[in-house]
């Protein structure tokens, strides 16, 4: 499985991870077993949020991560109306009690809410140092925005921007990717199969993939995550609830796209 730096000067991170939301829909006891399939897959870069089943998922990650907490890059993150200084401690402290852990790898911001970035970062910061969480990050927020949360945070502070990416939303490929290329701050990608309502394979771009994936034996889901990873400092957080797809999901972890086939990729679903 490939590896990236998390962010300037941040940890070696898989470029595959896994997301959960919607995850409290599933049956417990299958999502449990596909997140520990994936933690054994090396897809250790888990995602999650305080509002996915309004705290039920990082319950249900408890469980996934009992035994394995010290392999996982754990990422969770306070809803903006939360984002005072106050509520996020709070939710950061709540967070890590329902995930049954004592700190995270990185705490985001949701999406730019109702309180001045400030005040969300006043408490990032007393978090950091408490032990609580190793790094903060942000997530929806535009080239813009990144460019005015690094100013007051600092160089390098910033780990990630958590921002859509899959093959029929490439908007990030404008601005965002760009700038936080150049301000040191990981990309990690979402949505990467636009929450299951993937190309179909009989479409012009489904046929695109399924014929790429059949050359190097593994899915379209595959080839479209490496087709996400092509720019340095990128990372991509599907999410499954079966260990089937999991597996499939992982062999995009070293597979290898010739530049004629990334080109094929890129005309079939153009920007
Ligand atoms: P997604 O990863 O784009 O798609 C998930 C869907 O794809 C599920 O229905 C899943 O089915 C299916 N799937 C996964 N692997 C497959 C495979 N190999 N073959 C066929 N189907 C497959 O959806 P997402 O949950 O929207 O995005 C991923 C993660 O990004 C989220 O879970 C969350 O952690 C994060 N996210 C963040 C934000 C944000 O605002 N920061 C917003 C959205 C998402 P099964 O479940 O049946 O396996």
């Amino acid at each position: 499985m490939e590896s990236r730096r998390f962010g300037k000067g941040g940890p070696e991170v898989p470029v595959i991870g896994q997301g959960t939301w919607k995850m409290e829909r599933d049956a417990p006891a299958d999502a449990v077993a596909a997140l520990r399939r994936g933690l054994e897959l090396g897809l250790t870069h888990v995602d999650t949020a305080e509002m996915y089943g309004m705290g039920e998922v990082e319950e249900l990650l408890a469980k996934a991560l009992e035994g394995q907490r010290d392999r996982v890059f754990l990422v969770s993150k306070v809803l903006p109306q939360n984002g005072s200084y106050a509520g996020t401690v709070k939710s950061c402290e709540s967070s890590l009690r329902r995930l049954g852990t004592d700190r995270l790898d990185c705490y985001l911001l949701h999406w730019p809410g109702p309180h001045p970035f400030g005040e969300t970062l006043r408490a990032f910061e007393q978090l950091q140092k408490e032990g609580k969480i190793r790094s903060y990050g942000v997530s929806n927020f535009s080239a813009e925005e990144l460019e005015d949360a690094v100013s007051l945070a600092g160089p390098g502070k910033i780990a990630c921007n958590q921002v859509p990416y899959q093959l029929r939303d490439r908007d990030i490929e404008g601005a965002v990717v760009a700038r936080c290329q150049a301000l040191g701050v990981a990309v990690v990608g979402y949505s990467p199969f636009a929450g299951g309502d993937f190309p179909s394979p009989t479409s012009a771009g489904g046929k695109v993939l399924r014929s790429i994936a059949k050359e190097h034996g593994v899915t379209p889901y595959a080839v479209a995550l490496r087709f996400l990873l092509r720019e340095p400092g990128t990372f991509t957080i599907p999410k499954a609830s079966s260990a089937r797809h999991v597996e499939e999901n992982a062999a995009a972890g070293d597979l290898k796209l010739s530049a004629e086939e990334l080109k094929k990729i890129d005309a079939a679903f153009s920007r």
